[in-house]
């Protein structure tokens, strides 16, 4: 299978042709399609099988048709959620990277910095957010993030989040999004208290493990 399979629109198609990719990692042949059709999935792959752009090209791909030009409003359509600074950083060039041909607007949040720069970012409006959990909830709580809009909802390294002992904040979050959003959770391994997430906030999810 190579990404000309997938019938991605060519803005998407071409940054990846860029950076040098030409085939599909086995993560990204199963949940591409799944994604691209709009149903939740739950994802097992670890870090380093491309599982970041296994989700984030569908969703900048099906962004990229509401989105269209520059000037619309602006609304949060995509949240990824993310248990630290680093992944959030490195899930926000990978968007920007795949998303150079596009006008969506992503914005990265995480706690331990001044709320400034964020809060600004997020008053000019953003498309995608992502975010690590204490400063996604905080930011909510002082009236920043309005998440009604919410397309697509990533849970991305669920285990590690449960590790980290955000798994009730994780809790509270998917609570604040509408319940007809897509949700995408991926998890390195799959303890029963991720199990019992996807069981209770996804919708007849597709599994794809690598
Ligand atoms: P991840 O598992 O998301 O941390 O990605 C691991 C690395 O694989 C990243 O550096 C990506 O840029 C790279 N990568 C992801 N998908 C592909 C692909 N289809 N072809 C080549 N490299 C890729």
């Amino acid at each position: 299978m190579t990404f000309e399979d997938l019938n991605l629109l060519k803005n998407i198609h071409q940054a990846l042709i860029e950076e040098g990719y030409e085939t599909p990692t086995p993560i990204q042949q199963q949940a591409i399609p799944v994604i691209l059709e709009g149903n939740d999935l739950v994802g097992c792959a670890q870090t380093g099988t491309g599982k970041t752009a296994a989700f984030a090209i569908p969703i900048l791909n099906s962004l990229h048709r509401i989105v269209g030009s520059a000037k619309k409003v602006k609304h949060i359509r995509t949240l990824v959620v993310t248990p630290t600074r680093e992944l959030a950083l490195q899930i926000g060039a990978s968007f920007d990277t795949y998303g150079k041909y596009t006008n969506i607007r992503q914005l990265t949040i995480f706690g331990g910095v001044n709320q400034v720069a964020q809060t600004d970012q997020l008053r000019k409006g953003v498309d995608i957010l992502i975010a690590t959990p204490g400063r996604l909830l905080d930011l909510h709580k002082q009236g920043f993030i309005n998440l009604d809009h919410l397309h697509t909802l990533v849970l991305d390294e669920a285990d590690q989040m449960l590790d980290m002992g955000f798994i009730n904040d994780v809790k509270k979050i998917i609570k604040l999004t509408p319940t007809n959003r897509q949700t995408l959770l991926f998890s390195a391994t799959m303890p029963i208290a991720i199990r019992e997430l996807a069981d209770t906030f996804l919708t007849t999810p597709k599994y794809v493990s690598v």
